[in-house]
């Protein structure tokens, strides 16, 4: 009896894997027609400076724009992406397409400076250099204007060999950053040994700043960033509350849905002209972005 049951039980998992191998692979074709039927676009979400609140520059976000679904989360398909080697092409168009616009912003007159995700295989894809360098020569764009990031744990999963890469990228002059920091364990040996600019602080602290415990671990990666001049970004701004605590800590730039949701890059140029000129520090955030 055990037996049968056991068989029965084997016939089920195995038909229900089936099912969701099925549909990983149905939208692993999706997925690679993606591109082609141009339903892949990047979208811009703003970064102010802390003190100003004036714009500095954007991240960088890729959309799936499936036709049933909708807007896919890159949380859903990255991951895909990354599994079927597709985020080797996926990549290297959101990289041409955001520093084509970072250069059309330029031209334009505004010095935004732009964050580029790059996921594991990427960062570890042997003509990632090569890609780069190759954006970087196509137009007189100031490279530090391209600002690549790579998470905590991937940064650290392979110390000696992110050293390396980073070395070569940062020798070619864009500006690195340190992704969803805190969220991993980093050595402040090799963190402190890697040409980075800037490290911005996970969205889960800034959330946890009502806290004692958030606001300890928020000062403690201010002041650890400070003490390795390094600059600080904290994402995930949605409240007045976080503005102004992280305005009093000298955090440096600000990012989240507070000041802009990530967007086309045609109504990000709408927020920019929306955005009133002030040279000094203000707290008048609240009313114009709410
Ligand atoms: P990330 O790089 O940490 O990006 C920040 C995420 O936080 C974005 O989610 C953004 O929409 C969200 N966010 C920003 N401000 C707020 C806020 O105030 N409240 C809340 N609740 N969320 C906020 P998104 O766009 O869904 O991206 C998720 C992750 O997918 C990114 O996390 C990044 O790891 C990855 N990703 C996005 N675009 C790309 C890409 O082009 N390439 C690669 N390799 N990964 C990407
Ligand atoms: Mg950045
Ligand atoms: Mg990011
Ligand atoms: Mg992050």
């Amino acid at each position: 009896k055990a037996k049968t049951e056991g068989g029965n039980q084997f016939l089920f998992f195995s038909s229900e894997m089936n099912q969701v191998a099925q549909e990983s692979m149905r939208m692993e074709n999706e997925l690679r027609n993606a591109l082609k039927l141009q339903q892949i676009e990047v979208y811009y979400q703003p970064q102010v400076d802390a003190q100003t609140l004036q714009p500095i520059g954007a991240e960088a976000l890729v959309r799936w724009n499936h036709p049933k679904f909708g807007l896919v989360s890159p949380a859903t398909f990255i991951p895909l992406a990354e599994s079927t080697g597709l985020i080797t092409e996926i990549g290297n168009f959101v990289m041409r397409e955001a520093v084509k616009q970072t250069y059309q912003w330029y031209q334009q007159g505004h010095n935004l400076r732009i964050g580029i995700n790059l996921s594991s295989r990427q960062f570890t894809q042997s003509n990632l250099m090569k890609e780069v360098q190759e954006l970087l020569s196509s137009n007189d764009l100031p490279s530090e204007l391209i600002d690549l990031e790579i998470t905590e744990s991937l940064a650290m999963s392979d110390a000696e060999s992110t050293a390396h890469i980073l070395n070569g990228l940062k020798a070619m002059g864009v500006s690195i950053s340190i992704d969803d920091f805190g969220t991993g364990y980093s050595s402040l040996a090799y963190l402190h040994s890697f040409p980075i600019d800037t490290i911005k602080i996970d969205r889960c602290f800034v959330q946890n700043l009502n806290t004692q415990a958030g606001q300890a671990i928020a000062n403690t990666i201010i002041a650890m960033a400070k003490s390795l001049d390094l600059e600080v970004i904290a994402e995930g701004i949605e409240l007045t509350e976080q503005i102004d605590y992280l305005q009093a800590r000298h955090c440096d730039i600000l990012q989240g849905f507070k000041f802009g949701k990530p967007m086309p890059a045609r109504e990000f140029e709408q927020w920019l002209r929306e955005q009133p000129k002030k040279s000094a520090a203000t707290n008048s955030v609240a009313e114009n972005s709410t």
